[in-house]
């Protein structure tokens, strides 16, 4: 008779997933500036790489535009946590702009890295993605000093003033395994290449793939939720692939799911990039749930508690009113 395979499918479920502490602080901050201050709220670019999460503060008044000259005269507008470049902060000051400034800190502390190494006048190479907004921001603190490393073939193509004063920072979001790949390359070209001083991929990016790479090798399928454009959803995919799972789909939401990719599988392991709120997560185990899935497993690899405080901009206005 045919092989009755339903008691064995199940979900693993990465842990951390989901919101970090920077996104999270982000879309608190156009909250409370909405309820505190009143619609329309200006927010420039996404505030975070989420299609549900724009939507959702759309609907609730906030105005997304690309750059600052779309912003009324005098108005609030409110910085992504991706952050800005000194550039854009000078546009936003031309234009008498009531700024609040959600750029996570752990974006600010490479923008201050970048700073610093730039006025030692270090040759920087800035690890990341040429075009998304974090690498626009940070390489706009330094644009004489540094150069973008996309990925470990760029290497061949790199050229410096000095080799012996040469460092590297990245971007917070970027695969771990890639990127010390890329750094590898980078010390065979230049022996005495320095490090940043600290991890400049942050831990909620690191958690996430440490979770995915662990379940990966016993799934069939994993299946990340988060929107294109977000760069550490985009990794985790990557890295499940790498890790062994046989297959690997990024989706913005449960509707997205092709229940082709089911078939067969008996191991579907589900996690969310960092601006991913948990109700899209949800969605997707309920989905699953209907399909057979319903025994779910959770993988943990690391408990989060870190939380930012608001941008100090809103906790001024808060307090001042109460
Ligand atoms: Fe900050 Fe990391 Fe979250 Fe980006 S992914 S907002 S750097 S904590």
């Amino acid at each position: 008779g045919a092989r009755d395979t339903t008691a064995a499918r199940r979900v693993l479920l990465a842990a951390p997933r989901g919101y970090c502490a920077g996104v999270d602080r982000a879309v608190v901050a156009v909250e409370k500036a909405l309820e505190h201050y009143g619609a329309p709220v200006y927010v420039r670019k996404e505030i975070v790489h989420n299609k549900h999460v724009v939507a959702t503060l759309s609907e609730r008044g906030a105005v997304f535009v690309d750059e600052t000259d779309e912003v009324p005269e005098g108005a609030r507008v409110v910085f992504s946590a991706h952050g800005v470049s000194p550039a854009v902060r000078e546009a936003a000051e031309a234009r008498n702009l009531d700024t609040i400034d959600a750029t996570c800190p752990l974006v600010t502390k490479v923008h201050r890295e970048a700073v610093r190494f730039a006025r030692d006048d270090f040759d920087i190479l800035l690890i990341g993605h040429t075009g998304h907004e974090e690498v626009e921001g940070t390489a706009g603190e330094a644009p004489e000093h540094i150069q973008i490393v996309n990925s470990p073939d760029d290497v061949d193509s790199v050229t410096v003033r000095d080799p012996d004063k040469v460092i590297w920072i990245s971007q917070t979001t970027l695969s771990v395994d890639e990127t010390m790949e890329t750094v590898r390359r980078l010390r065979d070209k230049f022996p005495t290449l320095q490090d940043p001083p600290s991890d400049d991929i942050c831990y909620a990016t690191q958690n996430r793939q440490v979770a995915v790479k662990k379940l990966a090798p016993e799934c069939d399928l994993v299946i990340v939720v988060g929107s294109a454009n977000s760069s550490n959803s985009v990794r985790l995919v990557e890295v499940a692939l790498e890790a062994g799972a046989r297959t690997s789909y990024r989706i913005d939401r449960a509707a997205e799911i092709d229940p082709a990719w089911l078939d067969g599988v008996t191991t579907v392991g589900v996690s969310s990039g960092a601006s991913v709120p948990e109700i899209l997560v949800e969605d997707v185990l309920r989905y699953l749930a209907e399909r057979g899935y319903g025994d779910v497993q959770e993988v943990r690899t690391a408990t989060e508690d870190l939380m930012f405080s608001l941008p100090r901009e809103l906790r001024a206005s808060l307090e001042g009113s109460e």
